[in-house]
C-alpha cells in the first residue's frame, strides 16, 4: 500500500519520501509469495467494486510501465455446497454491478473442469476476468516508477515516532527527523504498534502458504480450458475457506501450486523486528492444508508440498478495509486491516492515500471503510 501510495504522489509531482523497516519488497510482513487472487464480484461486500474496477486499470497502467504482467487474467472458480455464501456473495455483486460471471452447479463444474471433486448439487460461480496478481512485481514497479519520478525511499529505518498538529507532521527514524504537510500511515501488521493506543481493533495472525509439486500435469497448470487449471476458492462455510492459485509460465521460486487455508491463523504478536514470521513451520497446518486441498482436488493426496512459508495478515474487527484520514488527526491518513484480502487493491489504495494526503478527500468511494465506522472498533481518546 506505501509503495503504491509513494508512486502515486510522485506520478503528481508531489515531493514524498517512502520510509520502510525493512527493504521492499521483502517476505517480513504481508506481501510475498509470488502471487495474489484478484476478482471483479466481490462476495466480502459489493461495495468494493467500483475500487476493483479502478484497481485493474491501474495495474495495466503500471504493468505497461514497468514493461512486465502484474496481472494474469486467468479465470476464477468460486465454489461449495449448495447455498455458499461465497458463490451467493459473488452473484449479487455480479447483479448489482452488472458484471460477467456464469452460475454453475458442482455437476457443472466437474463436467468443465475435471480435476475437482465437488457435491453435484453445490453452487459455483465462474469469473472470467478473475485471476492473480504478482505483489513483489508490483511493489518493485511502484518503488521503481516513484524513484523515477523523484520520490525519496529510506529502506531498513523503521519509524521510531511520529507526530502531527494542525501545520503538518513529522517522523522520527534512527537517521533522522523528516517533517511534511501530512503523512501516510499503512504498517501492515504493525499498525497496532506504531498507532499506539488511538488505534482501530486490529489483530496480526501468522498465515501459511503452501507450494505442492505439480509434476508438470496440464491439469494443475493454468488455464480455463478442461484440461487446465483457473484460480480457485471452495467456501468450507464455518471452516477457512481453501484456495489455490496453479503454476504459471515464467513463476518464480517456490514453483507449483500455491495453496493455503484462509484466515486459519493462529493470532500473534509481533515483536519489533517482525520475527514471527520466522516462526518454524507448524507441519501439522501443512498436512492440515494438504488434506482439505484432496478433498476439493483428489488428484493433490498423492502429491509432495514442495515448499511452506509464512505471511501475515492484520484483521481487522469486521474483517473490512481501515481506510481515510485519521479520526483525531486531520493531517494523518490511514490504511490497515486488510485482513487478507487487500492486495489486489493495493494501485487504488495508493491512489486514494495520495488523494487524502493531498487535500484531505477523495472522490474514490471508501465510505464504507471509514475508520470511524462503527466496525473497525476505533479505540482511544473519543
Ligand atoms: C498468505 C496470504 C495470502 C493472501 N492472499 C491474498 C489474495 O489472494 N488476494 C488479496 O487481494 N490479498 C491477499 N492477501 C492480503 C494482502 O497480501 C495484504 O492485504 C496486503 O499485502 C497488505 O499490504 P500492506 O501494505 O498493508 O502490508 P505490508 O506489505 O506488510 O506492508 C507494511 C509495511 O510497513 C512496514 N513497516 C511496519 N512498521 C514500520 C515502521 N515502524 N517503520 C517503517 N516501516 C514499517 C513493513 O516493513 C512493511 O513493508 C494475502 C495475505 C497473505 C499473508
Amino acid at each position: 500500500m506505501g509503495s503504491c501510495a509513494l508512486a502515486e504522489l510522485a506520478r503528481r509531482g508531489v515531493r514524498a519520501l517512502g520510509i520502510d523497516r525493512f527493504d521492499p519488497p521483502h517476505d517480513r510482513g504481508s506481501s510475498h509469495g509470488g502471487s495474489r487472487v484478484i476478482r471483479l464480484s466481490y462476495f466480502e461486500h459489493p461495495d468494493y467494486v467500483p475500487l476493483l474496477r479502478r484497481s485493474y486499470e491501474c495495474f495495466d497502467r503500471m504493468s505497461h510501465d514497468a514493461g512486465t504482467t502484474l496481472r494474469f487474467e486467468t479465470g476464477l472458480l468460486v465454489g461449495g455446497a449448495a447455498g455458499n455464501t461465497a458463490a451467493a456473495g459473488m452473484l449479487r455483486s455480479a447483479q448489482l454491478h452488472d458484471l460477467e460471471v456464469t452460475a454453475l452447479d458442482g455437476a457443472e463444474v466437474m463436467r468443465r473442469f475435471p480435476q475437482f471433486a465437488m457435491p453435484r448439487d453445490g453452487d459455483a460461480v465462474f469469473e472470467r476476468r478473475g485471476g492473480f496478481v504478482r505483489p513483489e512485481a508490483t511493489i518493485a514497479a511502484a518503488l521503481e516508477a516513484a524513484a523515477r519520478d523523484g520520490a525519496r525511499i529510506e529502506r531498513s529505518s523503521p519509524v521510531l515516532s511520529w507526530g502531527s498538529d494542525a501545520s503538518g507532521a513529522w517522523v522520527e527514524t534512527a537517521r533522522g527527523r523528516f517533517e511534511a504537510s501530512s503523512l501516510v500511515l499503512c504498517g501492515g501488521a504493525w499498525m497496532r504498534e506504531i498507532l499506539g493506543a488511538d488505534a482501530p481493533a486490529l489483530q496480526p495472525t501468522r498465515e501459511t502458504m503452501v507450494w505442492i509439486d505439480d509434476e508438470s500435469d496440464p491439469a494443475w497448470q493454468v488455464g480455463t480450458h478442461s484440461n487446465r487449471m483457473p484460480v480457485w476458492l471452495f467456501d468450507r462455510g464455518s471452516e477457512p475457506a481453501v484456495y489455490g492459485i496453479p503454476r504459471w509460465p515464467g513463476m518464480g521460486s517456490p514453483t507449483g501450486l500455491k495453496v493455503g487455508l484462509h484466515g486459519r491463523g493462529p493470532a500473534i504478536e509481533l515483536d519489533s523486528s517482525g520475527g514471527s514470521v520466522d516462526a518454524v513451520i507448524d507441519s501439522e497446518v501443512v498436512a492440515q492444508t494438504l488434506a482439505t486441498v484432496a478433498h476439493w482436488l483428489p488428484s493433490a493426496r498423492a502429491r509432495r508440498v514442495d515448499a511452506a512459508r509464512h505471511c501475515l495478515y492484520t484483521m481487522s474487527a469486521d474483517s473490512e478495509f481501515v481506510l481515510g484520514l485519521h479520526p483525531h488527526l486531520p493531517r494523518v491518513a490511514v490504511a490497515c486491516g486488510f485482513s487478507g484480502h487487500g492486495f489486489k487493491f493495493a494501485p487504488v489504495i495508493g491512489e486514494v492515500l495520495a488523494d487524502l494526503a493531498v487535500s484531505g478527500n477523495t472522490a474514490l468511494p471508501i465510505a464504507f471503510l471509514a475508520p470511524t465506522r462503527q466496525g473497525a472498533g476505533w479505540m482511544g481518546r473519543g
